[in-house]
């Protein structure tokens, strides 16, 4: 099982991709563009070559883009829904440039449309944006913590939205963030809940669609429908859950990104040794080996 965390670039791709690899990372995520924003700034193709050559050289794979999280494919209303594919189609674009193996994005709120709406409607945006974008980059649904109308918190949700879109089985996957699965109820805080918990998943999407995993402890309770991360160690979720999945032979072949937030000093300087022993807790509690490279 390969692990990273999600790096924050300060303009500079490629140093970010160093100091992954010198906290012990062996994957990598990034934001493509301005998380938080509709228009990503001037492509610059030369950074996103050197980022590609930079996690090659260092061997982080894979390498994962998080779309921005304006992004809602399940909207009801036009206007959202067409900037919210062709963001997400640049994104996927993007991402090819960079050397991405996937783009993780979070399927958004049907905004009282209702569950099934929301579902046609993530999947016929879908089938708009796989035909325009390179097929080497897989697009990952996230779980969601299932606040207000947001979809993806529950496993039938994600399922359903693959199934109608069958052709792509090859394109299309889940990415399942611990936290989030906490705060939409899913126990994950014992060895046997989390056992359930994948027995649960396997039966509504299969976990051989279940590529990466987001890991992070949260101080939400469970059920909160709360987005909130904490760093391994310092939330309610703890150890024994955690251990269970990532040591599961089942999901051997996914890949783990750690989204905690990174430590800070005074001067708003991150302290990257201290990530460096989350890294490491995060590694000790895989069973096997680090996976080989992907083909
Ligand atoms: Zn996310
Ligand atoms: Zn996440």
């Amino acid at each position: 099982m390969r692990l990273g965390r999600h790096m924050p670039l300060h303009s500079n791709a490629v140093k970010a991709v160093e100091i992954a690899r010198a906290i012990g990372c062996d994957a990598i995520q990034i934001f493509a563009s301005n998380p938080t924003g509709w228009r990503p700034t001037e492509s610059n193709g030369a950074s996103a070559t050197a980022f590609a050559r930079a996690t090659r050289e260092f061997d982080l794979q894979p390498v994962v883009i998080h779309a921005p999280y304006l992004i809602n494919l399940a909207s009801p209303g036009e206007l959202i829904w067409e900037k919210s594919i062709g963001l997400l189609q640049w994104t996927l674009q993007r991402g090819a440039l960079l050397g991405a193996n996937y783009v993780v994005f979070h399927t958004g709120s049907h905004r009282g449309s209702g569950v099934d709406a929301g579902i046609a409607r993530i999947a016929q945006a879908i089938e708009r944006i796989l035909p325009e974008t390179p097929p080497e980059v897989m697009l990952l649904l996230e779980n969601d913590v299932g606040a207000g109308n947001s979809l993806g918190h529950s496993f039938e949700q994600l399922g359903a939205t693959l199934a109608l879109l069958p052709h792509y089985s090859q394109r299309l996957g889940v990415c399942i963030d611990t936290a989030h699965l906490w705060g939409a109820g899913h126990d994950i805080a014992t060895a046997l809940s989390t056992q359930l918990v994948l027995a649960h998943i396997d039966s509504a999407i299969g976990l051989n669609r279940l590529k990466i995993i987001h890991l992070n402890d949260t101080e939400k309770a469970l059920g909160s429908h709360r987005d909130v991360h904490a760093r391994l160690g310092e939330g309610i979720i703890g150890e024994e859950g955690i251990r269970a999945l990532l040591s599961d032979p089942r999901l051997a072949h996914a890949s783990i990104i750690l989204e905690t937030p990174i430590k800070t000093d005074a001067h708003d300087k991150e302290d990257w040794e201290h990530d460096k022993q989350q890294i490491a807790k995060a590694r000790s509690f895989i069973m096997n080996e680090p996976g080989e490279p992907l083909p």
